[in-house]
């Protein structure tokens, strides 16, 4: 059976190519960002609609959200509800930097080919293509997660590109975006500078503490910021300035203990500077990412039996919103390659990589995995019990 479904999906995908590479083009040439994807969720839709899916816009009261759905069986059948997670937002400056115009059409491939052969072998469920906006900045899936959405769902998969070579899921960093506004008084820099207060020294030795603690944090954390608002002219004392940081650590209970070093560090710098301090939280908040093991080794063995044999495991680390959906249900975030070569995340030539020709074949095996995985897991009613009974106990 999973051999006349590789065949048949790896048809599909060719016979339906055309419409995957026309839609990761177009996103490419047009990057939108966080929140801004316009063009990308409306273009995203209309393939899904023409497929057949059922499509909710305005997802979640975010308009560049949506919902697409595909119901088969009665429906008492039809109640294992499996989402594929699609991403579509692109970097200021480099533009599809991240790679998440092939993110976005590889989740859609996904659910096209999926709801291909649910049709065609009357396979009951639910197939869920979700577009998720914003994941470099405001990450809608936080929102998503905080609204229920994934708490209804039996599996969540996403698949990211990257270089050199397929990657397990692993884990990300639990992330706050923390904004330090110190606010003191102007004075001629020169002739009274005893008159001002200087926000800028706040921002210095906020920098300078950080600097410190960082030495004292677990290796696995990080601390990283840069100052947005600095004063305006060298001869008058600031009287404002800002920096936004990001703070990050493997698990939620650490970064909480982080975040209260940090905002001491600024609590201290504006005791010493006499510069009155607001701290708020810029942009939204990642839970760390918490692989399903069993989910993931499911996804793993069906590359294999596509025939891929380089499967790593990732070293580097940063964060995501997937992080959220893990912690609501069973989740993968894997990583596809778009070429042998190494890439560099957030560079132009990742985003140049992932509309040549050689980018389809990493992406047609994440494509065809992602299938068998769903596939296998509507069918196999105790494989999808033992990831969920991994999913409750790794919450406890
Ligand atoms: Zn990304
Ligand atoms: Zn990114």
């Amino acid at each position: 059976m999973k051999k006349e479904f590789k065949e048949k999906l790896s048809q599909l995908f060719e016979k339906y190519k055309k419409d995957f590479v026309e839609l990761n083009e177009y996103i490419y040439r047009n990057p939108e960002l966080g929140l801004k994807e316009f063009k990308a969720c409306a273009a995203h839709t209309k393939l899904l609609e023409k497929y057949g899916f059922n499509i909710t816009k305005n997802f979640v009261d975010l308009e560049t959200a949506y919902k697409a759905s595909f119901k088969n069986g009665n429906s008492e059948e039809n109640k294992i509800k499996i989402a594929i997670l699609a991403e579509y937002d692109a970097l200021p400056v480099i533009g599809h930097g991240c790679g998440h115009n092939i993110f976005g059409t590889t989740s859609i491939a996904t659910g096209i080919l999926i709801k291909d052969i649910m049709t065609e072998q009357n396979i009951s469920g639910e197939i869920l293509v979700i577009g998720t906006p914003a994941e470099e900045t405001n990450g809608a899936k936080v929102e998503m997660a905080n609204k229920g959405v994934f708490n209804e769902i039996d599996i969540a998969m996403a698949v990211h590109p990257s270089g050199e070579a397929h990657y397990r899921s692993g884990e990300s960093q639990a992330m706050e975006a923390l904004q330090f506004t110190f606010k003191g008084k102007t004075a001629h820099a020169s002739g009274a500078p005893h008159e001002g207060i200087n926000a800028l020294d706040g921002v210095l030795m906020l920098f300078n503490s950080i600097n410190a603690l960082r030495q004292q944090t677990l290796e696995t954390a990080r601390v990283h910021g840069v100052i947005t608002k600095g004063g305006e002219a060298a001869n008058v004392i600031p009287d404002l300035a800002v920096a936004n940081f990001y703070v990050r650590a493997k698990t939620l209970s650490y970064l909480k203990e982080l975040i209260e070093k940090v905002k001491n560090c600024a609590k201290g710098a504006a005791l010493a500077t006499g510069t009155k301090l607001e701290i708020i939280n810029y942009e939204t908040s990642f839970a760390n990412l918490i692989t399903n093991k069993k989910l993931s080794e499911t996804y793993e063995n069906n590359l294999k039996f596509l025939g891929v044999t380089d499967i790593r495991s990732k070293e580097t680390c940063g964060s995501t919103d997937m992080g959220d959906v893990s912690h609501c249900c069973p989740t993968i975030h894997p990583y596809f390659p778009l070429t042998t070569k190494h890439l560099i995340g957030h560079s132009v030539e990742m985003a140049s990589a992932t509309i040549m020709p050689e980018a389809y074949k990493g992406m047609k095996e994440a494509t065809l995995s992602m299938a068998l995985t769903a596939l296998e897991i509507f069918q196999n009613k105790n494989l999808l019990e033992e990831i969920k009974s991994e999913f409750i106990n790794t919450k406890k």
